[in-house]
């Protein structure tokens, strides 16, 4: 049994979630026997598939050069993954916004059900993938000859980005499918670390008042921490932050080695996005809200004081 990995990467660099979705590919194949191999489609993305090729446990890169994936457009990515489907027993995608552009139309064009988001391989049929906002696990085999998969990126640590010594494989491209063109991209610039690969986030709720309070209690902390931003849905809907700071079941899904909810009741729909964190620390005035019971470290506090006392104190 083989295990295709499909790898996000801008060209130049690996995503984060690749090295997890790797993690995840190499425990399928070590219960069934097999090898792990990565598809770097891009344009002039060599770095790229060279850096996969070092990915430790990978036995080899595919490597498809093309201008139109250059920006990872689902039509053209599905439709290079289903030119070399039939050469594996798995095909996993991070279950990213990417991932999960793709993963449907592959698993939809091969006729099996794709299983999703998991965090967990049982065996190489049977995953498991948490459902109801996290408060159950669903354990889902599946008998179809080809699984299609996308993997919850904080499930698995990441692979061992050097170690490896991959041989890479340059395979000709299908032709772009013209379905879809690429108009353009705005990306927010920031020099915080990404929400989903940050180490220490910083995340507050509807306490914080404003956009304004958000900013001037908030920000000074993130930066003594070198922390990302996160917020909670009621901050993001009452336009305190951007939407794409907002963590929790219909937000990001967070794992880092510290999380820090300001201001935060932790209703399960915002524990579901970070409940997985190495240790959590609750600032809150309430003693009964729910943060508390997934908290390592509690202040039941008035956030206003409390935040700037410890800005000072680091
Ligand atoms: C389908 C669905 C999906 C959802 N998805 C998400 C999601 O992805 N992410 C998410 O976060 N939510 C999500 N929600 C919303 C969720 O249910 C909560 O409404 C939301 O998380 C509440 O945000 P909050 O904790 O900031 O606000 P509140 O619940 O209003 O909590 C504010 C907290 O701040 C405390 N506080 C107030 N003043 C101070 C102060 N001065 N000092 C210290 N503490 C103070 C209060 O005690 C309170 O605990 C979803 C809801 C639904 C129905």
């Amino acid at each position: 049994m083989t295990a295709l990995v499909i790898a996000e990467h801008d060209n130049a660099s690996l995503k984060p979630a690749t090295l997890n979705t790797v993690t995840a590919a190499a425990h399928i194949t070590q219960l069934s026997g097999g090898e792990v191999h990565v598809l770097v489609a891009g344009k002039e993305a060599a770095a790229a598939a060279q850096a996969a090729s070092q990915i430790a446990g990978v036995a080899k890169v595919i490597h498809v050069e093309g201008l139109h994936f250059e920006h990872g457009l689902a039509e053209n990515m599905a439709a290079q993954v289903l030119a070399i489907a039939s050469s594996y027993s798995h095909i996993l995608f991070p279950a990213t916004a990417s991932g999960k552009n793709i993963a449907p139309r592959v698993a939809a064009t091969l006729d099996v059900a794709q299983i999703s988001d998991i965090t967990e391989v049982d065996a190489a049929d049977t995953f498991e993938r948490p459902i109801y906002a996290g408060n159950a696990i669903a354990i889902v085999q599946s008998l179809d000859a080809t699984k299609v998969i996308t993997v919850r990126s904080t499930g698995f640590d990441a692979a061992a980005a050097t170690g490896g010594s991959a041989a890479i494989e340059t395979l000709a491209g299908v032709a772009d499918s013209g379905q879809s063109t690429f108009m353009g991209s705005e990306i927010a610039k920031s020099d915080r670390p990404e929400l989903t690969a940050a180490k220490i986030i910083v995340s507050g709720g509807r306490a914080l008042g404003s956009a304004e309070k958000f900013n001037e209690v908030l920000t000074p902390l993130a930066d003594k921490l070198g922390a990302a931003l996160g917020a909670s849905r009621a901050a993001v809907d009452a336009g305190y932050t951007p939407n794409d700071w907002q963590v929790g079941q219909t937000g990001k899904i967070v794992a880092p080695q510290l999380y820090v909810a300001i201001g935060i009741s932790g209703a399960i729909q915002h524990l579901a996005g970070m409940k997985d964190s190495k240790v959590i620390v609750a600032i809150n005035k309430d003693a009964e809200a729910p943060i508390f019971s997934v908290a390592d470290y509690g202040l039941e506090v008035d956030l206003f004081t409390a935040v700037p006392e410890l800005v000072a104190a680091l």
